[in-house]
Formats: structure tokens, C-alpha cells, sequence
């Protein structure tokens, strides 16, 4: 067992936290307040291969690991406090992982270039206004009409909404069939006729849209069909697995951020006569916080490890396995991000209240993902109770 990165890797990371560092820091406060990330923030994303980089070179992407994938999602984490930048990121990586598996060979040519290229936005649309967790009952569907398909109904907080209807691109749609049973992963584009699209005004990550599309007799051609036709379903699951990793990568980026801030803070300031950090009261909670970022960070590169060594092979095996370390990891790192965060933000007393050190970015960008961004967490808990103690345990039908 080893647990070093390889030079390569080493490199990879050391050129991402620059870029991390440099960049993304410069901009995080105003992707924020402009509510969106700059172009040239995202042709440096390109020219590093960043976006959507598991996808093969074939297809205009790196052909990335799953681990080295992880390893970047950490570093935008930690480089963009708002999470914009590393949900913008995550979702075309994950997302375009699976058209370039699953997706047409005509789809793939088509829309995974200008995505890797920056020029085009990929995301996904599971969640509806009627609810995001129980997707078995979602009420969008699609109908074979021709040579393609009619989508008709609504999707709801779907990231990237903005970015996909003005720049180009669009969300893989998961839709039931309207005869028969099973389900249909489409990618729809979101300038497409038929389709209208709302922004909705979030407390947080807001470099990103989120917002809203209503699909009214969408036509959509049978080459954007991902997977097979009524076995959508298990493509999107497969999906959920590689997206919720990097989230809790990104998760885990920002945490160690603000733990080094925490660490410098608490060793500089002097109450009572002497730093803060030599007082137990704020010793101990760093030793809590640091072993338990450690812990999660370990637990998904090891996620991401059986993304390589099995999923993304097309093994299905370990699929328990994975599920139960997806699930963990997706459950724990917005907890322990958010709760590293709010304890740093303690230790600074005021000035950790102040927007000048930028923890409440992190705050309210690491919030998304406890609200349900990715799946919420008592989902992860269904999941995991799932596979802990078997499919008849699952709370509902
Ligand atoms: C910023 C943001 C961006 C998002 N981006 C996307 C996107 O790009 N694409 C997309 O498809 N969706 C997206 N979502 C939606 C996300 O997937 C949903 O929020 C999530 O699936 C939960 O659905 P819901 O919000 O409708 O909550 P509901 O399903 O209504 O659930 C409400 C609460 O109840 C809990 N709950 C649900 N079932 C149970 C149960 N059986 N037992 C106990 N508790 C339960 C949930 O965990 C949640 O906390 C985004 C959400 C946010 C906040």
C-alpha cells in the first residue's frame, strides 16, 4: 500500500494550488459579488485542462484519474472560498466523465470540446420543484416521438442554469419514460426550443447560477440519449458517485484553508499575555478539527481510488463499496468544512465576523452541500444505512 502521489502528481497539485493561490484568490470576492466566475478565470481553467479533465484527450480533455480529479477539486477548494469556482468544476468533471463513457459517439464530438474549451457549461438536472431526494417519483418525462425524444415538465436548483442558456451547452436531464417503466438521460441543450430558464437568488456560491428549467415538448435527438434507453437511472447513480467525491474534496480544500489561517491567526494573536494557541481551550479544538479533515481528506482519495480501479473501468463489483465510501465522505466533509470554519472564524473573535477575512465566503459556499447540493445528507444516511444493514432498511418504497 502507498499512500505518496507520484512526481506527476505532485506536480499537478503544486500547479494547481498555484493557480489556486494566485488566481482564484484574487478573484473569489468578486466572482461573488458579480455573480459570475471572469472569462479569463475559465480560459486558465482550459489552459491548465481543468475542465471536464477526466474526459479522454480525444475529446479536447486531459484524460484525468479519478484521484488526480480529486486532488484538483481539493486545490479549487481551497483556491475559491465561495465554492463557485469548484462546483462549476466538479460538474463537468463528473458530469462529462459520464457522456464521454456513456454518451454517443455524435454527442461526445459534439458537445465535450467546447465544454473542455470553456466556451460551453455541462451540468445535470435531477432535482425538480417537487423535490430532489425521492428522484423514483420525479414527473418530467420523455417520450420517443421520430428518431429522438419529447421532454416535457420542470427542473428546479440546478447549477449552471445561466451560464448553459447564454454561453452555450446544457444539463443531462433525467426523465421518466412516459410509456412503460424506466428512465431516460438526456443531455438537453439549454438554449433549445421549448425550453425557458429563471435564476434564483441564493444566500451563497453565487459565481455560479443556480435557477430553474421549464421543458415544454422539448425536442431532443436520439443521439443525446446517455446510456441506455430506460436505464438512465443507473447512469445518473454512477454520475452522483465520481460528483459527490470532488465535492467532498472541495469540501476538505476549504477546511484546510481555513485551518492554515487559523493556525497563523492563533499563534500571532496574544490575549491574556500569550498567543491564543498556547491556551487548551483553542489547542485542543485544532487537534479535533486538523484529525478529523485528515481523516475525511484520506477517506476520499480512497473514493476516488475505486473510482479509477473499478467504476470508472466499467467494473460494477465493488459498487457497494464505493457507495458506502461516496456516502460517507459526501455525509462528513461539508460538515466538518463548515464546523472548521466556524471554529476559525471563533478563534479570530470580531475580525473573523469582518468580510475582509473572508471566511463567511466559505460559510455560506460550504452551506450549499449541507442543504442538498449533491444529495442531501440524510440521503447519504439512507445510503449508508442501506448498505450497513441491508435493502430492507431502506425508510420508504
Ligand atoms: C446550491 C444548490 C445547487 C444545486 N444544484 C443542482 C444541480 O445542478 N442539479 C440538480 O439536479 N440539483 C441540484 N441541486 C438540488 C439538490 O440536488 C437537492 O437540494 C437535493 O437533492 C435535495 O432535494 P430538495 O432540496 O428538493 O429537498 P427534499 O428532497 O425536499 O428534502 C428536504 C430535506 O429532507 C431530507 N430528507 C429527504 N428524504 C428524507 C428521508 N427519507 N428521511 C429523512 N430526511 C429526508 C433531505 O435530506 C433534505 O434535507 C442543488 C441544490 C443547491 C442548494
Amino acid at each position: 500500500m502507498d499512500f505518496s502521489l507520484t512526481s506527476e502528481e505532485k506536480d499537478f497539485q503544486s500547479a494547481v494550488r498555484h493557480f489556486g493561490d494566485t488566481v482564484l484568490r484574487r478573484h473569489e470576492r468578486s466572482l461573488d459579488a458579480e455573480g459570475r466566475i471572469p472569462p479569463p478565470v475559465l480560459e486558465e481553467m482550459a489552459r491548465l485542462g481543468l475542465l471536464a479533465m477526466p474526459v479522454p484527450e480525444s475529446y479536447g480533455g486531459m484524460g484525468a484519474t479519478a484521484v488526480q480529479t480529486e486532488i484538483a477539486a481539493e486545490e479549487i477548494g481551497r483556491g475559491d472560498f465561495s465554492m463557485a469556482t469548484a462546483v462549476f468544476f466538479l460538474l463537468e468533471a463528473g458530469w462529462g466523465s459520464i457522456l464521454a463513457r456513456h454518451g454517443t459517439e455524435e454527442a461526445r464530438q459534439e458537445v465535450l470540446p467546447p465544454v473542455c474549451r470553456g466556451k460551453h457549461f455541462l451540468g445535470v438536472a435531477t432535482t425538480e420543484p417537487g423535490g430532489g431526494s425521492d428522484l423514483a417519483h420525479m414527473v418530467t418525462r420523455s417520450r420517443r416521438a421520430g428518431e429522438g425524444y419529447v421532454v416535457r415538465g420542470e427542473k428546479a436548483y440546478l447549477s449552471g442554469v445561466m451560464e448553459a442558456r447564454e454561453r452555450g451547452g446544457g444539463h443531462l436531464t433525467l426523465t421518466r419514460c412516459e410509456e412503460g417503466e424506466g428512465f431516460n438521460f438526456l443531455y438537453v441543450p439549454t438554449q433549445a426550443p421549448g425550453t425557458s430558464v429563471q435564476r434564483f437568488e441564493n444566500m451563497g456560491r453565487m459565481g455560479i447560477s443556480t435557477g430553474a428549467i421549464a421543458y415544454e415538448d422539448v425536442q431532443v435527438p436520439a443521439r443525446y440519449l446517455v446510456g441506455e434507453e430506460r436505464r438512465g437511472f443507473s447512469c445518473a447513480m454512477e454520475g452522483f458517485q465520481s460528483a459527490r467525491t470532488f465535492v467532498a474534496a472541495a469540501c476538505i480544500g476549504a477546511a484546510e484553508r481555513a485551518l492554515e489561517m487559523g493556525m497563523a491567526y492563533i499563534r500571532e494573536r496574544k490575549v491574556f499575555g500569550q498567543p491564543l494557541g498556547k491556551f487548551e481551550g483553542i489547542q485542543f479544538e485544532l487537534a479535533d478539527q486538523w484529525s478529523l479533515v485528515e481523516a475525511v481528506k484520506w477517506q476520499c482519495r480512497r473514493a476516488a481510488w475505486m473510482l479509477d480501479t473499478y467504476a470508472w473501468k466499467g467494473d460494477r463489483s465493488h459498487r457497494g463499496e464505493i457507495d458506502r465510501a461516496v456516502a460517507s465522505v459526501k455525509l462528513m466533509a461539508p460538515q466538518v468544512a463548515f464546523d472548521t470554519i466556524r471554529k476559525v472564524m471563533m478563534w479570530y473573535g470580531a475580525a473573523g465576523y469582518t468580510k475582509d477575512m473572508g471566511l463567511e465566503l466559505g460559510f455560506r459556499g460550504i452551506m450549499s452541500y449541507l442543504v442538498g447540493a449533491e444529495g442531501g445528507l440524510n440521503i447519504m444516511r439512507i445510503i449508508l444505512g442501506r448498505e450497513l444493514l441491508g435493502p430492507e432498511f431502506v425508510p420508504y418504497k
